[in-house]
């Protein structure tokens, strides 16, 4: 058994880690006062600006083809390089990207809507979830019906993250009621936000906000179906199964770089005429979040591994999942801890990520969804104990 990085991740990785170094994380400074001040910490042409740089290094789709510029990376390189993203809490991600099932797209669709998207010049977001159906998405309720040669599309779409930005939603909707989402009866369509959607902000405890996305009899061309009919709830687990493995990789860099703080702290505040860190009450906190982080590490490694395999990912991605967003917040929470009231103020990031990562025990999959796959998947006997070693 070979826990060793090759040559190439390593390089990769290290690369990563270079740029976002010199490039990224000086701007950290200048987005808390930002934000402190109720604005966006990094505008979408600085964005766009540090993507393009970062092209000319060599960093440009990690996922995606190289037929489509990018670099087509190995989930397992990928995960490292969402580590190193997780490790400045500037909103930065590399360029040339598209969401994973616009490559399902038809070629006239990959000119309209993906070759942009990777390029940066359109924005997309996706929506399933509705303010009736979150962790149960079979039972959306979002319709598309039939009208000649397009489809009429009525209902809301709630939490969508980048809804407000937004220059096309794809948007998952039923259009066989009696076949329901999961049996065919869903459909995912390619809405330009022109054809007459609006979005509306929603205000959560993070930075930014998803938006509320509603369709009031918006009229879509039937050409603007991705995939097949039918398939729309295929495509959406298969959009969410991504992430499952991509968050958790964040936050082991958000782990790692917030305990790093902890650390440095516990060694120079003193109370009581000697450091912190002296006291087996902060050193425990801080054993155990490094032990967790290992843990985690590894565990989203190789739900990462799994997939670079060709093996099913869903039941290692779960628990990479469940394991990454817990282990993210236990460890941020007592990060915060160990700094006392200064872990509480907005001069520091602690309390930034504490309201950050506590998204990722919710969106694609509450831990609560990833339980019952990962227990599921044991009672019906989908899986062994023991997984690929068994
Ligand atoms: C900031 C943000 C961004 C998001 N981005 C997107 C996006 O881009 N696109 C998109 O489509 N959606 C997005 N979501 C939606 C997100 O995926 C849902 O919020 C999530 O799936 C949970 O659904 P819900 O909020 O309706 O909670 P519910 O499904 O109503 O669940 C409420 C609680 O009950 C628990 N629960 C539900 N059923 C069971 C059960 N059977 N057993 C045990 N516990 C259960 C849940 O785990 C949860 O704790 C986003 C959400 C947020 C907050």
């Amino acid at each position: 058994m070979d826990f060793a990085l090759s040559d190439t991740e390593r390089a990769i990785r290290d690369t990563a880690r270079d740029f976002i170094t010199r490039e990224v994380m000086p701007l950290e400074q200048e987005l808390l006062r930002r934000e402190r001040a109720h604005r966006p910490g990094l505008e979408p042409d600085e964005l766009r600006e540090l993507q393009l740089k970062a092209r000319a290094f060599g960093f440009w789709g990690l996922a995606t083809p190289e037929a489509y510029g990018g670099m087509d990376l190995p989930a397992v390189t990928q995960s490292l390089i969402w580590t190193e993203l997780g490790r400045s809490y500037v909103p930065f991600r590399f360029g040339g990207e598209a969401d994973n099932i616009l490559f399902r797209a038809n070629e006239e669709q990959q000119r309209e809507f993906l070759i942009p998207t990777i390029e940066g010049e359109r924005r997309s977001c996706f929506a399933i979830t509705e303010p009736g159906a979150g962790s149960d998405a079979a039972n959306i309720r979002f319709s598309a019906r039939r009208d000649g040669d397009d489809w009429v599309l009525n209902g809301e779409k709630t939490f969508i993250t980048g809804g407000n930005e937004a220059d096309f939603a794809i948007v998952i909707a039923v259009t066989d009621r009696e076949k329901g989402a999961r049996n065919g009866g869903a459909t995912a369509f390619l809405v330009d936000r022109a054809m007459g959607w609006r979005s509306e902000f929603i205000q959560t405890m993070g930075e930014g906000g998803p938006a509320a996305l509603v369709f009031d009899d918006v009229r879509v061309p039937h050409r603007n179906i991705l995939g097949e009919p039918g398939q729309g709830f295929a495509l959406a687990m298969e959009w969410i199964g991504k992430g499952r493995y991509t968050i958790p990789s964040h936050a082991v860099g958000i782990a790692e770089r917030a305990l790093r703080m902890a650390i440095d702290y516990a060694t120079t505040r003193q109370t009581f005429g000697r450091p912190i860190g002296d006291n087996q009450a902060i050193q425990w906190m801080i054993a155990d979040s490094e032990t967790e982080l290992e843990a985690a590490r590894w565990l989203i490694l190789r739900a990462a591994w799994t997939v670079d395999q060709g093996m099913d990912p869903r039941h290692a991605s779960s628990m990479a999942k469940l394991y990454g967003a817990g282990m993210v917040n236990r460890v941020v929470d007592r990060v915060l801890q160990i700094h006392g009231g200064m872990g509480y103020t907005r001069e520091l990031p602690v309390e930034r990520w504490y309201r950050q990562v506590r998204l990722y025990r919710i969106f694609e999959g509450t831990d609560e969804m990833q339980r019952l796959i990962i227990a599921r998947d044991l009672l019906r006997g989908y899986t062994r104990l023991g997984g690929h070693l068994a």
